[in-house]
């Protein structure tokens, strides 16, 4: 599943590929069609990120929402486009380039006060410049028994933040998961904002998500994962300290910790 990294580097992708020109507009698949056309030569504006949530700004006060959900995708074309797959909902395309937006949920075409309602919505995002983080440290105690683990991916509380990017930013800061809210202190927030934020601007520049340090040799007990670019996502091992690593439901998505590095209380060993 797309994080917000993903859709702030298709932003800028987007900018980049169709801002200040007139582009041409269609949907293959058919259920865009008459969005389209409305669409269709218009001179785009802008595109903008929002936590997961993607912008596509035209002449004319038009809107195009895209929320990629599980599955959505974009593909890109650099000169002449193949004929597109029937399931393309929405291909913009100029002389130079082409992409194909390709099983979103959400694909619409909305107004500024449409735009404004969604991103009312949407906690900070810790992608976008002034994004204030004391906001989300104020809604974290709103809800103070509310695990920390659980709260990051709320789109409300905080926007962008998906499964790996919790569960690897919570290890750097040596903070379990199922901590309570309350029981973060605003500097160990401030540090943990720092960490996601990182991390997600690493990921908005490269295609991979990686949140190790090079540098840090891998314990020799994490063998094979070892070499894999996360601390505990998906790993049985944890890369630094060779501990098993736990698994266990959170806020419907799977959560790995590792009980020795991260405590109940924060404060890990970095
Ligand atoms: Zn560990």
């Amino acid at each position: 599943m797309p994080e917000g990294n993903t859709i702030h580097r298709l932003a800028r992708e987007h900018t980049r590929d169709f801002v200040r020109r007139l582009v041409r507009v269609s949907s293959p698949q058919g259920r865009f069609a008459g969005e389209a056309r409305r669409l269709d030569g218009r001179r785009f504006r802008a595109a903008d990120a929002v936590g997961k949530h993607l912008f596509h700004l035209w002449e004319g006060g038009l809107i195009v929402h895209v929320h990629l959900g599980m599955a959505g995708e974009f593909y890109r074309f650099a000169g002449p486009p193949p004929e597109p797959r029937p399931t393309v909902r929405m291909r913009l395309s100029t002389p130079a380039v082409t992409t194909d937006l390709i099983g979103p949920p959400t694909c619409e075409l909305i107004d500024e006060a449409g735009r404004a309602a969604i991103l009312a919505r949407l906690g900070p995002d810790p992608l976008r410049r002034g994004a204030n983080p004391m906001t989300v440290f104020e809604s974290l105690y709103k809800r103070p028994d509310r695990p920390i683990g659980d709260a990051l991916l709320d789109q409300r509380v905080i926007s962008g933040v998906g499964n790996i990017y919790r569960i690897e930013a919570l290890f750097l800061a040596g903070i379990h998961p199922l901590t309570r809210s309350r029981r973060i202190s605003p500097a160990q927030w401030l540090a943990l904002w720092e960490l996601i934020r990182d991390l997600m601007r690493r990921g908005a520049t490269r295609r991979r998500i990686s949140t190790v340090d090079p540098s840090e040799v891998p314990h020799p007990a994490a063998g094979r994962g070892g070499r894999d670019p996360f601390y505990v996502y998906q790993h049985e091992i944890c890369r630094r300290c060779g501990s098993r690593i736990r698994e266990i439901p959170l806020s419907g998505r799977r959560m790995f910790f590792c009980a020795t590095c991260q405590r109940k209380t924060g404060g890990g060993r970095r």
